[in-house]
């Protein structure tokens, strides 16, 4: 008989009742220690043992490998649901030909999630529809993958639920799970100017992470513009320096990938209108 590839519910044929009886407990077993995806995997991995000639310990260990298998998926599961990442978007499918400024080099460091391990911040700066997004929550992506816990937000948001927590008396648990993220991601700060209480909420969070746990930032606006964007010079120094203590700056400029198809579009539609591909942008 061939190895099954797919796992059947069937019960493999016992000689004897006593081996029946032995399957059933093994079977319980298996149900009662919660490891349901070896159990349900248990008639084929006996099949396959016998078919086979499996020792009893590679037959053990490919039942096993199949819950461990089960498991990390399901944890991986669990950590991208907890990261709520907002789009689909990957490392893998960032363009680095429409992205001069990247280095993918730096990426690639960047994926293998070393600096989570000490505590590391990303700060990805630049204009619109540059990517800063794309790469934040791919890297949050690859953190999950890792086995870090990663968690998505904006900072609009962050601010938002900083202001109802303070509201309703759950100022600490809310900054305790701010905290809990090895890897926390803040996009677009900047697109809205923060109220004071809102910067110094995101001041505490990027306090109570400092030199423990990752930050990984994007804004439109340089940090010389913080100043303006936290309503408070004295706070955009404190955090910055926080922030920036152990980091790494990516500054992102070129045009907008997002109207990039659209230039195209209009260069075309220049050159056969005029004869030249001037870019009058
Ligand atoms: P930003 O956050 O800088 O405003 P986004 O990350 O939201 O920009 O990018 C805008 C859109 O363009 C997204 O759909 C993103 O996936 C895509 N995009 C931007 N840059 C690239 C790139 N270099 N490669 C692939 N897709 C990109
Ligand atoms: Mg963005």
């Amino acid at each position: 008989m061939p190895a099954p590839k797919t796992i059947t519910k069937a019960a493999p044929a016992p000689a004897t009742p006593a081996q029946a009886s032995l399957y059933q407990q093994l079977r319980g077993h298996l149900t009662a220690l919660k490891l349901h995806d070896a159990a349900e995997a248990l008639p084929a991995v006996l099949d396959a043992a016998a078919a086979e000639g499996l020792t009893l310990t590679a037959a053990l260990e490919r039942l096993f490998s199949i819950e461990v298998s089960a498991t990390e998926a399901r944890r991986l599961a669990g950590r991208l649901r907890f990261a709520s990442l907002p789009t689909g978007a990957t490392l893998e499918d960032f363009d680095y030909d429409a992205a001069a400024a990247v280095d993918p080099k730096l990426i690639a460091e960047l994926a293998t999630c070393r600096y989570l391990a000490n505590a590391t911040n990303v700060l990805l700066i630049g204009p619109p529809g540059l990517g800063k997004t794309h790469l934040a929550v791919g890297l949050a992506r690859k953190a999950a993958e890792t086995g870090y816990r990663a968690y998505f937000t904006t900072a609009a948001d962050l601010a938002a639920r900083c202001h109802r927590a303070a509201i309703e008396g759950r100022w600490a648990t809310t900054m305790r799970f701010f905290n809990g993220p090895g890897l926390l991601v803040i996009d677009e700060l900047g697109y809205l100017p923060l109220p004071a209480e809102a910067a110094s909420a995101l001041f505490q969070v990027i306090s109570q992470r400092y030199l423990k746990t990752s930050i990984i930032l994007t804004s439109n606006r340089g940090v010389g513009s913080w100043g303006e964007i936290l309503g408070d010079t004295t706070v955009a120094a404190a955090l910055l320096d926080r922030l920036l203590h152990r980091s790494v700056v990516l500054t992102l400029d070129g045009d907008s990938y997002r109207l990039r198809d659209h230039h195209a579009r209009a260069d075309a539609l220049r050159a056969t209108t005029t004869g030249t591909r001037h870019p009058l942008r």
